[in-house]
């Protein structure tokens, strides 16, 4: 008979997902503050665990689902449901965590459980380098995983830890993290298939917070030699997808053509000037990034071939034209950041100066050009092991995408340099939809194609690649209001940039006659030499909140994603549908709306 646990599971992941559930965050973020009631939660939860089918990643849908049926016998209510679903993902996890060995784990921990009065320790670029003075339990966690063998961190974000598991020293984590933590990482660490345990800190203050110490000593010290169930991960194709950029490899898939060595003239060391500009373009392109584009295009072939990548020990692997089709994606991403970066006058990428700062910018158009002819020979020069016409169809798809790209960066650097600042949410949701969306579509089309005929699909690619891609540049809108981790740290950066986004339409649609006359001023005015950035962005910030830009926007995201996963919905082989939904849910992370406070006190100050 079909226990509750299976039924469950069974019908959260065979029927396809509408939207990520909304969970009231100031209940995610609550730790049941009695003891007695933390370990009833998680004895019913290893319970409910034992039937639970392990072969497939949990999903944050599912995970919600389980915890609320933990939780009903135990009459405790939605305050505690963060808290089990953490209680439920360790416990999915745990025998595939105390498999693998301690050397392969990284031990995580926040730095705000340090003794914030006497701390000695000093922060470097890893995050905080704990003494181990003794006076708090940083150091004692510390010290015990390290005698086991463990990498330790003391620092939090979810990128840092995805570019470790991600470059292929560490299989699982072992962590304490807050609730509001632990929900961001949810998506990205946990959809992906990535082995964890985490205990929650009892607050998430920030300050002086404190933990199950008993838990956490327990789950670094977790072992078994005997492998339990193992889940199916995209861990080994996001790998893939990085190794294929690093040396030797990058050069054994795509050889170089200017072998030349560099000749002494008069005692100097010359380098040929052919393989000089040839080697600036490979490290542009093992540079960086998070290879999204080629993880898509691997991940879809892989898909369409029964999924075997997703499985840690199936010995498969992926084919040379596979790699170097996915490689040609990423040639036409970076060509398209070295064009951008040029266009709007970028000092950084990837933390080091811009190519056309280090080298002029004649060079750099150069560089970029050169990448985008690499790209297409990438897969012209295998079109007689993928097929003349595998290779024409996808070659094809690569030039339309590289159209539509250049459209959306065409319309939008002619809004900029126009007068007019006009636009409307119709004009702002087409240049999206040209901006990310046509490099998905390449991405998913030719690993389809890869795998085989792609007519049946062609459509749903491209659909399903304008929603996500719309939604992703929406996100986009919204973060640089927040910061972000990624290269934009300082807010209203795309209103200094003046950028036709989708938040300037909504408040221009959504203010009086004379607040719009302002705002198309202000906007007019943010490249002009000699005005005031700071007071511009406050000011522009100001209008967007009256206008209630940020909630309407969350709202569009909302309406494209749930449009996206109702296109996956119907989506066949099973493989590639949930591949479409981890796509939906790692590509559209969500960040806090911006929030008021900050307006208020401009107001103040003004
Ligand atoms: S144990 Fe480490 S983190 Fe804790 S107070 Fe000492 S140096 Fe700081």
């Amino acid at each position: 008979m079909t226990t509750v646990a299976e039924a469950l599971t069974e019908a959260t992941t065979e029927r396809a997902p509408t939207k990520p559930p909304k969970l009231n965050s100031a209940a995610f973020k609550e730790v049941p503050q009695v003891r007695a009631v933390r370990d009833s939660i998680r004895a019913a939860v290893e319970k409910f665990c034992k039937t639970v089918d392990k072969s497939k990643p949990l999903t944050r849908e599912s995970t919600k689902e389980m915890a609320e049926a933990v939780l009903k016998p135990l009459g405790l209510g939605e305050s505690c449901l963060g808290f089990t679903m953490v209680m439920l993902t360790n416990e999915f996890w745990r025998e595939q965590v105390a498999a693998i060995p301690f050397h392969r784990r990284l031990m995580l921990l926040p730095h705000c459980l340090k003794n914030a009065e006497g701390c000695p320790a000093e922060y470097d670029e890893l995050g905080l380098d704990c003494k181990k003075c003794g006076a708090c339990e940083v150091g004692d966690f510390r010290t015990k995983a390290e005698e086991l063998g463990y990498k330790v961190l003391v620092s939090e974000g979810t990128p840092i830890v995805l570019k470790i598991i991600v470059s292929g020293h560490i299989d699982a984590i072992v962590g304490v993290a807050c609730l509001n933590v632990l929900e961001k990482a949810f998506d990205k660490v946990l959809l992906a298939g990535i082995p964890c345990i985490a205990t929650p800190l009892l607050s998430s203050n920030c300050k002086n917070t404190s933990v199950d110490n008993d838990w956490v000593f327990e789950s670094i010290s977790l072992h078994t030699p005997v492998p339990g169930a193992k889940t199916k991960t995209y861990v080994h194709l996001m790998r893939a997808a990085n190794a294929m950029f690093e040396e030797p490899e990058l050069t054994r898939l795509v050889p170089k053509a200017r072998q030349t060595p560099a000749t002494a003239v008069a005692g100097r060391e010359v380098k040929d000037p052919l393989a000089r500009h040839e080697s600036i373009a490979y490290d542009f392109l093992a540079r960086g990034g998070k290879r999204s584009r080629p993880f898509m295009t691997l991940a879809t072939y892989d898909a369409l071939k029964g999924a075997p990548a997703t499985l840690s020990d199936s010995g498969w692997e992926l084919p040379d034209a596979a790699k170097r089709a996915a490689i040609a994606i990423e040639t036409f991403h970076k060509a398209s950041l070295v064009h951008d970066d040029i266009e709007d006058d970028d000092a950084y990428r990837y933390g080091v100066e811009t190519l056309h700062r280090v080298h002029g910018v004649g060079t750099a158009i150069n560089l970029g050009d050169y990448l985008i002819g690499l790209g297409y020979r990438c897969v012209s020069r295998d079109r007689k092991s993928l097929g003349a016409e595998t290779a024409a169809d996808i070659l094809d798809k690569l030039a339309d995408a590289h159209i539509k790209l250049s459209e959306g960066q065409g319309a939008e650097l002619l809004w900029r340099d126009a007068k007019n600042k006009a636009l409307t949410t119709l004009d702002a949701l087409k240049i999206y939809a040209l901006k990310t969306s046509p490099a998905f579509e390449a991405a998913l089309y030719t690993g389809v194609r890869l795998a085989g005929e792609a007519t049946s699909y062609e459509k749903m690619i491209a659909d399903f690649s304008r929603n996500v891609g719309v939604a992703f540049q929406i996100l986009n809108d919204i973060k640089d209001w927040v910061g972000d981790d990624d290269n934009k740290l300082v807010s209203g950066q795309d209103v200094l940039a003046a950028r036709p986004t989708l938040l300037l339409a909504l408040a221009l649609e959504g203010s009086s006659p004379a607040l719009r006359e302002e705002l198309l001023h202000l906007i007019a005015s943010a490249r002009n030499a000699g005005t005031d950035a700071d007071e511009i962005v406050a000011r522009v910030r100001h209008l967007y909140f009256a206008a209630k830009v940020f909630e309407k926007a969350d709202k569009l995201v909302d309406k494209f994603r749930a449009k996206a996963e109702s296109l996956a919905d119907e989506v066949q082989p099973t493989e590639f549908r949930e591949l479409l939904y981890y796509l939906v849910d790692s590509v559209l992370e969500k960040p806090e709306l911006p929030r008021q406070g900050v307006v208020q006190f401009v107001e103040l100050g003004k």
